[in-house]
């Protein structure tokens, strides 16, 4: 779709917005800096393809960072937005549409009784930290060198996304630093050492079960057993962070797809964001009666958002993970996905990390489990991959530390004009 009016092109766009925002951009991946040049300007979308502001269609295998496993703009989630604009989009009081989306939770995934909704992936893990801290008494938190957990100060050490290869943020207090202890990932010997010395202090164990923030390092099923069963003997709660891999490695996230497999995992808490808003602003939070009774106004750990549970966000959730469900999408999207690695395998220099829906392309051969997995080498070669797809019509994150998600709007004509393009491109 063309813009009905002319709009400025993304280059002069980017050069007001650095003006008027710090780095032209409200979030720091958007602004290129791992891939050079000027950041496109998104003008509309629909399916598998957004339109920028030149007027230029690309094929998107971004899609808003994860959220729309359903495409942009997907029907039944279109129809849930106009009927809720319909009948006014904030109320600021108790609704049906977050009932019914908890109880689609509660009733289907496995150690959930009770849910809260907030609007982020940052505050679900924020709120599920304090949570964990008052329910043990304790203060310190175990994370993983590149994961990513938003932008709450404790987890801005080490962290992937935008926060890749950086250390720490600035701005966090020493005090912050101290309480957060952070391991390699895929590490056994430093998981029992960091147990060993701090166990009585640890208040959780935070992971995403699936790391898709540095690359995507899927864990072995063992190393997250130990960790599990360390968190078990010394006392601390288990926190899984499926802000990304949450009913998009299906329907019940990568602990989903590791109990499949066998293992025995339960996280005591688990966040969800992404997916879950189908594409506005939600965040969650859940666990057992035992824990969740702990939150105000049912207990004394304080929450509260004046646009939680926000109707608009809430329906459109709701017609996302329902379609998942009723449209039983995740055979199709992991056939979507063999195409595509079928495809790269006959490509010399190029490989894939592929977990359902969420893929991630490097050259090395043997990535790495733990942030190493970025290599010098493919940060050197990511800007020219960018760009040489984004010449054919194919946009792919700006950063190789980003995944890429299929979605159910993208076809098999799709896929094998990305394996071409790719061929081309390397
Ligand atoms: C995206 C992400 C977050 C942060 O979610 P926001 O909605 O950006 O605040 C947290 N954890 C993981 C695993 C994520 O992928």
């Amino acid at each position: 779709m063309m813009p009905a009016m002319p709009v400025p092109g993304s280059a002069d766009l980017f050069r007001r917005a650095i003006a008027v925002s710090p780095g032209g951009v409200h979030s720091p991946v958007r602004a290129f800096g791992h891939v050079g040049g000027s950041p496109l300007f998104i003008h509309s979308a629909d399916g598998a393809r957004i339109t920028d502001t030149d007027g230029k269609t690309y094929t998107d295998y971004c899609m808003a960072f994860g959220p729309l496993i359903l495409g942009h703009r997907h029907p039944h989630v279109l129809a849930a937005a106009q009927a809720a604009l319909d009948d006014g989009w904030s109320y600021g009081a108790a609704e049906p549409w977050s009932l019914q989306l908890a109880e689609l939770l509660c009733d289907r995934i496995e150690g959930v009784d009770k849910v809260r909704f907030v609007n982020s992936g940052t505050e679900a893990v924020m709120s599920a930290l304090r949570l964990a801290r008052a329910a043990t008494g304790r203060e310190r938190i175990v994370k993983f060198a590149g994961c990513y957990h938003g932008h709450t100060d404790s987890m801005l050490i080490n962290a992937g996304s935008g926060m890749a290869g950086i250390p720490a943020s600035a701005g966090i207090t020493r005090g912050v630093a101290t309480d957060t202890l952070v391991l390699p990932l895929d590490d056994t010997a430093a998981a029992e050492a960091v147990f060993a010395e701090h166990g009585h202090e640890i208040a959780a164990l935070i992971i995403e079960p699936l790391p898709a923030n540095n690359g995507l390092l899927p864990q072995r099923i063992e190393f997250l057993s130990l960790l599990a069963s360390l968190c078990q003997t010394h006392g601390a709660l288990l926190i899984f962070d499926e802000v990304i891999s949450g009913f998009r490695c299906g329907f019940d996230g990568m602990t989903g797809t590791l109990r499949a497999k066998g293992a025995d995992l339960q996280p005591d808490i688990v966040t969800w964001g992404k997916i879950i808003g189908g594409g506005f602003p939600v965040g969650a939070f859940a666990a057992r009666d035992e824990l969740m009774n702990h939150i105000a106004p049912a207990g004394d750990v304080y929450q509260a958002d004046t646009l939680s549970a926000n109707p608009l966000a809430m329906r459109a959730g709701l017609a996302t993970l329902q379609t998942l469900l009723d449209d039983d999408l995740y055979t199709a999207l992991d056939e979507l996905g063999a195409r595509l690695e079928a495809g790269i395998a006959t490509i010399a220099g190029l490989n894939m990390v592929r977990q359902g829906s969420i893929f991630w392309l490097t050259p090395e051969s043997t990535p790495a489990r733990d942030e190493a997995a970025v290599t010098a080498q493919h940060r050197d070669v990511y800007p020219a991959l960018f760009g040489t797809l984004l010449q054919q019509g194919i946009y792919l994150p700006p950063s190789p530390y980003e995944v890429c998600f299929l979605s159910a709007a993208h076809t098999a004509a799709d896929i094998d004009k990305l394996i071409a393009a790719l061929r081309v491109a390397v």
